[in-house]
């Protein structure tokens, strides 16, 4: 279980995420919708260790991992995947992925995690010696999901997976984290992209302005007035 507690971020006097609460089981897909600069990539920060919160906290099997390092909470199994990816272009796929496999946790079944990202990535085992710098963009999305499997994590936090990727390019790679979902993972999944990624989650928050305005089921979300007018033109 992944529980955050009024978890909230300051940049200065700004406040990026305001006391932000929900529970997340493993195995579950939920998704936070919200526009630019809704505080969507800090909340995701928070919870890996890569900013401060300011109050509240986040528990991972209810044990703290706020106020630890970024590789620390990597170690006890939270992995996000940033957006921007963060993948090195001048190494191959392969070691790409096995970047991934550092924490202890993850060392001795490396070999067996890499065949289980093969498998959800036929096309990373087909370019496993190809420089990441020279694969698409969807690719390499693709190589950044894959090096967060290969740390072994219990819940994967992805930030806008979707960004920057033709429609066919995100509808596929919402069936590949669909699969990530089977191995028993948790994934929290922030995203302007609505509609695909309301289609793969259980259920999804609505941030704006920090805050949380709005919970429900995907279907909920989907017929929400709220949602509907912020990210899908009224319709
Ligand atoms: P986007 O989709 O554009 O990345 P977001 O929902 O992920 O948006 P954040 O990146 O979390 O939003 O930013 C939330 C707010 O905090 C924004 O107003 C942003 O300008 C501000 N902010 C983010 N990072 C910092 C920082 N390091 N220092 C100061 N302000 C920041």
């Amino acid at each position: 279980m992944l529980e955050l507690k009024d978890v909230t971020v300051r940049y200065g006097k700004h406040l990026a995420v305001d006391g932000v609460s929900f529970a997340i089981a493993k195995g579950e897909v939920v998704v936070v919708l919200g526009a630019n600069g809704a505080g969507k990539s800090s909340l995701l920060k928070a919870i890996a260790g890569m900013v401060p919160t300011s109050e509240g906290s986040v528990e991972l099997n209810g044990e703290t991992v706020t106020g630890v390092p970024a590789y620390t909470v990597t170690n006890r199994g939270i992995a996000l995947v940033p957006e921007g990816r963060a993948i090195v272009g001048r190494m191959s796929v392969e070691e790409n992925l096995r970047l991934g496999a550092t924490p202890q946790r993850a060392r001795a079944s490396e070999e067996k995690t890499l065949s289980q990202v093969f498998d959800i990535f036929p096309r990373l085992a087909e370019r496993r010696k190809q420089l990441v710098q020279t694969m698409s963009g969807g690719e390499q999305q693709m190589v950044a999901v894959g090096r967060a499997m290969m740390s072994k994590p219990e819940f994967l936090l992805l930030d806008e997976p979707s960004l920057g990727l033709a429609p066919i390019v995100v509808g596929d790679m919402f069936k590949a984290l669909a699969r990530v979902r089977k191995t028993g993972v948790g994934l929290l999944i922030v995203e302007q992209n609505v509609k695909i990624s309301l289609r793969q989650a259980d259920r999804g928050y609505l941030l704006e302005a920090a805050r949380i305005t709005g919970s429900g089921t995907s279907e909920e979300l989907m017929n929400d007035r709220a949602v509907r007018h912020a990210f899908l033109g009224g319709e």
